[in-house]
C-alpha cells in the first residue's frame, strides 16, 4: 500500500517518512450480517512533489488522489483545521 505514490501518474516510490505526505484514513466496514461495523486506518502515500498539488480522499471505498484548490483559501485553512 506504501509502496509507491498513490497518483497513479506517478512512480516515485516511498522510501523515508519526512519525504511527501503521509495520509491516514479512517474507513467504516459493515460486517456480513450488515450490523456490526469496523473501523479500518489506512495509510497513504503522496510523494513531495505529488503531496503540493493533490490530496487523498476515500469515495466509495475506493483511495483516490485529487487536485487541491488553492485558490479556495477558506475551504484550505478550515480543512487543516479539524
Ligand atoms: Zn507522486
Amino acid at each position: 500500500m506504501l509502496a509507491s505514490c498513490l497518483n497513479p501518474s506517478c512512480n516515485a516510490s516511498f522510501r523515508y517518512l519526512y519525504d511527501g505526505r503521509m495520509f491516514t484514513v479512517e474507513r467504516v466496514v459493515t460486517g456480513p450480517d450488515g450490523r456490526s461495523a469496523e473501523r479500518m486506518i489506512e495509510h497513504y502515500w503522496l510523494c513531495e512533489t505529488c503531496s503540493m498539488s493533490m490530496k487523498v480522499v476515500v469515495e466509495n471505498g475506493v483511495a483516490k488522489t485529487v487536485p487541491i484548490h488553492r485558490q479556495h483559501k477558506a475551504a484550505s485553512a478550515a480543512e487543516a483545521a479539524r
